[in-house]
């Protein structure tokens, strides 16, 4: 039997997805494209993962201005993923975001504090960033498939 609360919240969920596709696209994340979690880079299936389970034991935290103010986006910062947070508390936490992969400082070469990639699930927009150098690393490593 399907839990009220439970659907209540996943209508809210749906409600505020399109203003998370805009709000990406606002700030210049382009159209969004849709992804199964199965394809999804394993980052953010890990941030998912987290944040679900976290939800699950009551142990997510939620921002003030997520907590009794209606349907709106909610953004897990991948560093932290049991955390949800409004956008201007995520935009706040920027400058002071690390590289998810090397966890150092990720720069204040952008707006992000380094280079971010974002995706979005329903109402949720994951987000991760990294320092310049990783991203480079990394996109050597891809161009390699067959070294690693
Ligand atoms: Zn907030
Ligand atoms: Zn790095």
């Amino acid at each position: 039997m399907p839990d009220p609360a439970a659907v209540a919240r996943n209508d809210q969920l749906q409600a505020a997805s399109a203003e998370a596709a805009s709000w990406l696209a606002q700030r210049g994340a382009g159209e969004g494209t849709s992804l199964p979690l199965d394809q999804a880079p394993p980052w953010l299936k890990e941030a998912h993962q987290s944040f679900a389970e976290a939800v699950e034991a009551r142990a997510a935290t939620y921002c003030l201005h997520l907590v009794g103010r209606g349907p709106q986006v909610v953004v897990i910062q991948a560093e932290y993923p049991e955390e949800a947070l409004c956008r201007a508390c995520a935009q706040a936490r920027a400058p002071h975001r690390f590289c998810l992969t090397c966890c150092r400082g990720a720069g204040t070469s952008s707006p992000a504090g380094g280079v971010e990639d974002t995706f979005e699930s329903s109402a949720v927009v994951y987000s991760r960033v990294r320092c310049p150098t990783c991203v480079e690393r990394a996109a050597l490593d891809d161009s390699h498939p067959d070294v690693g």
